[in-house]
């Protein structure tokens, strides 16, 4: 019923190339999705979820080996690159919600292809920060985190993980920077509610894994038995 209201709304045109689409909600047609970057949920690092091309087996990557995230594994949909980034960008800064579902198809499959969902006991996605407060509290962490909890059929709690204290953008700091500049700033409201549990995070982007695994440092601390990461893109390979 929605969806079709949608499509009164915004006329079904791929977000791409703008020809039709005939997929009910989305916005991509069927050249476009099959050029989308998407990242191989197999033979990737079994933490990270780094796919190198060649690699038949799950592997330790050199940059988990050397500083082990806080995440107990993580998972990647596609690559932050070319018209996908545009896309994402859109979705993130502009608000072009009518992408949802389509970005959601994309974490949805990736999140299936590498964790049991069963195994979830709660979504929770990535609070936002200061930055993103200031422009009228769009978090579209929370739209996506909503459409993957309900497609998974788990529960979502928006309130669990909080952000404190103003830490500076992420993107316009250095690699090494950013792991200082996220310390501390996560907390965990009712804990009892993740204690023992199985979390699984939902975040936007993934670049240096810092801010994932503080949240994710944070939550273990308060009582988390394993805290997974889904991203829809990833930005270093
Ligand atoms: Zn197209
Ligand atoms: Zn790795």
């Amino acid at each position: 019923m929605i969806e079709r209201l949608l499509d009164l709304v915004w006329p079904r045109t791929c977000a791409v190339c703008s020809r039709p689409v005939d997929r009910p909600g989305r916005h991509l047609c069927a050249d476009c999705l099959n050029r989308v970057p998407f990242i191989a949920q197999t033979g990737a690092c079994a933490i990270c979820g780094r796919a190198i091309e060649d690699s038949a087996h799950e592997f330790t990557c050199d940059d988990c080996r050397a500083a082990r995230p806080a995440f107990d594994r993580a998972a990647s949909a596609v690559r932050f690159e070319g018209r996908m980034r545009e896309l994402i960008l859109g979705y993130k800064f502009n608000r072009h919600l009518w992408l949802l579902a389509d970005l959601a198809d994309f974490l949805e499959a990736a999140v299936r292809a590498r964790f049991d969902v069963a195994a979830v006991d709660v979504v929770l996605p990535m609070p936002t920060t200061w930055f993103h407060r200031m422009d009228r509290g769009y978090n579209p962490c929370v739209y996506l985190a909503r459409q993957l909890a309900r497609r998974i059929d788990r529960r979502l709690d928006a309130r669990v993980l909080a952000r404190q204290g103003s830490p500076r953008r992420q993107s316009d700091l250095a690699a090494d920077e950013r792991f200082e500049n996220v310390k501390g700033t996560f907390a965990v409201r009712r804990a009892e509610w993740i204690r023992g549990r199985t979390v699984l995070v939902v975040d936007d982007i993934l670049t240096t894994g810092a801010t994932l695994s503080e949240a994710a440092k944070t939550l273990k601390a308060a009582g988390a038995a394993r805290v997974w990461a889904a991203t829809l893109a990833r930005s270093i390979l």
